[in-house]
């Protein structure tokens, strides 16, 4: 056995729910770290942003959201295509679940193993998971930018660039200045970076910075509810992304291996990041997409469950 636990799946302890207005027509369902989900309210429809794991899990975020508004939720939008995000979207019962081209491309190709290897690093995360009635298949798939009317509210859908992963989606409320960034942007949490694109990361979040949004939430962590909060969002991630990064490509540089890599970044971030939440659970696979980007593998390579554990014992074994 490894020293640690495999991935996540020692945590096992519930964590409290807020559900934070952030403008009349703008709300954030956070825990305490675990994955966000948004809430836009239009003059005749809510749209979701992040479903939560499954339908079951869903029912909570629907219950806060009646408590603001009798609309009819119509719009699921999906912010990325990991299991733990998109997979409650049909406790919506949505007339429309939204997804870039990119993110469509990648639930084609690696859905089904995504969801297999999620389910078995993060238990917890997956409540009722019987309850998943299967893969979540987007029924509007848009190139690049969609602009929607809710009513008169302007919502605008946006992939702005690669990072956590290549169909990486925003939404942004011009009018509130309110972002939806999903995992480009974590707070108190850690990266995960096993699906990203380490290069172009932190020019993705220069754009995010360029819209100059007054309030951001987050993929994890608690919604951001001030410039100053959002200006810290956004370095804090870009730091860790980078100094990860670095730290892997001084290693390939150097020419040590893979294990060795791990082990000194770990040590080099730990004093910095090591009190963001899962950090154990994602530098093994962070530092393993960065040691792939540094060297061989343009794009992600499949995470399947077989592949999560047999990385896990050589870093951590
Ligand atoms: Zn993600």
């Amino acid at each position: 056995m490894t020293d640690k636990a495999f991935a996540s799946q020692a945590d096992v302890e519930e964590k409290n729910v807020s559900f934070d207005k952030l403008s009349d027509r703008a709300y954030a369902y956070t825990a305490e770290g675990d994955p966000n989900t948004g809430i836009v309210i239009g003059d005749e429809a809510v749209m979701v942003i992040d479903t939560q794991a499954t339908p079951v899990m869903a029912q909570d975020v629907i219950r806060r959201i009646r408590s603001v508004t009798d609309e009819p939720i119509e719009y699921v939008m999906l912010t990325h295509y990991h299991a733990v995000r998109v997979l409650g979207a049909s406790g919506y019962r949505p007339r429309h679940i939204i997804a870039s081209r990119d993110t469509y491309d990648l639930i084609v190709e690696r859905g089904e193993a995504d969801m297999k290897s999620e389910i078995e690093r993060f238990p917890r995360l997956f409540r009722a998971v019987e309850s998943v009635p299967g893969l979540t298949w987007p029924t509007l798939v848009f190139d690049k930018r969609l602009t929607l009317w809710l009513g008169k509210l302007r919502v605008e859908i946006m992939q702005l660039g690669r990072g956590h992963t290549k169909g990486d989606t925003v939404v942004w409320l011009p009018d509130d200045r309110v972002l939806f960034s999903g995992d480009l942007v974590e707070f108190g949490a850690t990266p995960y970076t096993g699906d990203a694109y380490l290069t172009d990361w932190p020019v993705t979040l220069d754009a995010l910075e360029a819209l100059n949004p007054a309030k951001l939430v987050p993929g994890r962590g608690a919604a951001l509810q001030t410039p100053d909060d959002v200006k810290q969002g956004l370095e804090g991630t870009r730091a860790f992304v980078t100094a990860m990064f670095d730290a892997v490509k001084r290693g390939v540089e150097e020419g040590r291996d893979l294990r060795t890599i791990y082990h000194e970044t770990y040590a080099e971030l730990k004093p910095k990041f090591g009190h963001w939440v899962i950090f154990d659970h994602c530098l093994p696979f962070d530092v393993t997409r960065a040691y792939d980007e540094a060297t061989s593998f343009r794009d992600p390579r499949v995470w399947t469950a077989q592949r999560d554990k047999e990385m896990w014992q050589t870093l951590e074994g």
